[in-house]
């Protein structure tokens, strides 16, 4: 074989693996004249830009694709250069050609020109990542819509220091500060003033950090200096790598089902009959009061009250009559208190004060107001009026320590004592650490 022949073998072999390309390739390709007429097209192409053309056959493309793509002749035309770039991936909406498919079509062109007399149009078919590319616009825009939308829920982002990166709709009308105010500060501002907002933005960055999100329950502030009891989840923000970028809370507003809640415990602790805490209530509250004063050291005291003579009140203006004492007993009671004193019915006619920040001279003195107020009550019962007393028996926690149930037997040695004494007195038990 001749050199000429091997050269004329190997163009043949290349003419083929063009032709192969051309024919297997699913871009659209055609070789249009200077003025748009079709002098080749591969068979992507008789496809894709068949289905834009009413006629069987296409003779110009630019005739064709005049009506999706007004400006493209001007383009062609504005190419005064002899080669060049007329246009690259220009997107073409062309659209639903046919009533049963499922896509609108989208192609994106791009048109060479080689000389003044031919042009290279190659066209793609786009429809699917265009419909993609829509489907996530539309997911992102409802996304918003929801997280704008969201009531007694704020959504927001803060970096891996904790400022606050993104600010939606649902956050201003939870916390009440406009994006301006947010972006950019700690989110700890977001926690209320009383509540630690350092050391709890800080634990939820930790535990989130540690076990990838953190949950909390707690008092939150808002802009106008109210604050909202609110259960935070904080989860980590990742990039595509897997890299924490920061963090994202859910803030959800719990006031309603923190005061129904509230509203159900101090039903659960309230006597009936007389408004006062009940003997559960008493039991926590003095537990904690111990713990308060291991924690503060300062001394409290408890007083413990019993009517006098009940049994006579019952006896001679009946069970009523006897509840209508109580019931002004505990009015009386509560008028001699400060709002920290605790006032609770531990028995059918017993009574305990418990008061926080006060020595066994405080609590005798406010044991004495209560004794003299009672004294002077006229319990009005039907055509009848009620007089009757209390004796009262004062202890103060001692200062060596102790325990409730020692401190209540303390009071209750006094009060014995008063009621032996002559009842309508105040005793004041003998300190046990003297
Ligand atoms: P003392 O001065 O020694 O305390 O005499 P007392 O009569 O008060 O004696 P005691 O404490 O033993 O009696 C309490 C009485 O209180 C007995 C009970 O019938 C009555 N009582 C208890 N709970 C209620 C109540 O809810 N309503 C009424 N009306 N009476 C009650
Ligand atoms: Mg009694
Ligand atoms: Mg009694």
């Amino acid at each position: 074989m001749s050199d000429v022949d091997a050269l004329v073998a190997q163009l043949e072999r290349d003419n083929e693996a063009l032709l192969d390309f051309l024919y297997l390739c699913p871009l659209a390709i055609a070789q249009l004249d200077g003025a748009g007429a079709v002098e080749m097209m591969n068979p992507a192409g008789a496809r894709i830009f068949m289905t834009l053309s009413a006629e069987p056959e296409i003779a110009n493309l630019f005739d064709v694709l005049a009506p999706f793509a007004p400006t493209l002749r001007a383009s062609v035309d504005g190419l005064t250069a002899t080669a060049g770039t007329i246009c690259e991936n220009q997107r073409i909406e062309v659209g639903r050609r046919a009533p049963g498919e499922a896509l609108p079509l989208v192609l994106t062109l791009t048109l060479i020109k080689l000389n003044s007399a031919k042009i290279m149009a190659v066209a793609a078919d786009v429809s699917r990542s265009a419909a993609q590319e829509r489907a996530a616009q539309a997911t992102e825009t409802r996304f918003r819509a929801v997280l704008d939308g969201v009531r007694d829920y704020a959504i927001f982002a803060v970096d891996l220091a904790g400022r606050v990166e993104t600010w939606n709709k649902s956050a201003e009308r939870l916390f009440g500060y406009a994006a301006a105010e947010v972006l950019g500060r700690d989110h700890a501002m977001l926690i209320a003033r009383s509540h630690e907002p350092r050391e709890r933005s800080a634990a939820l960055l930790r535990g989130a950090t540690a076990q990838g999100w953190a949950e909390d329950e707690g008092w939150w502030g808002r802009k106008e200096s109210t604050r909202f009891w609110g259960n935070c989840v904080l989860s980590v923000a990742e990039d595509a790598d897997g890299r924490p970028v920061g963090y994202t809370h859910i803030v959800r507003d719990l006031t309603r089902r923190k005061r129904n809640e509230d509203a159900l415990r101090s039903l659960a602790h309230t006597d009936a009959l007389t408004g006062a805490t009940n003997r559960r209530g008493f039991d926590e509250a003095l537990a904690a009061e111990f713990r308060r004063r291991s924690a503060e050291g300062e001394p409290f005291s408890l007083v413990m009250l019993d009517a006098d003579h009940f049994k006579r009140v019952n006896d001679q203006h009946g069970h009523p009559g006897g509840d209508a004492v109580l019931i002004a007993l505990a009015h009386a009671c509560r008028d001699q208190l400060r709002e920290c004193d605790l006032f609770a019915r531990v028995g059918g006619e017993e009574f305990a004060l418990l008061l926080p920040a006060t020595d066994r001279a405080g609590a005798r003195a406010a044991a004495e107001r209560v004794r003299i107020a009672v004294e002077s009550l006229r319990v009005a019962h039907g055509a009848e009026t009620i007089r009757f007393t209390v004796s009262l028996g004062v202890a103060q926690v001692d200062a060596a320590g102790g325990t409730p149930e020692g401190l209540i037997a303390l009071a209750d040695g006094a009060l014995y004592e008063a009621k032996r004494r002559g009842r309508n007195r105040v005793v004041l038990a003998a300190a046990p650490d003297l």
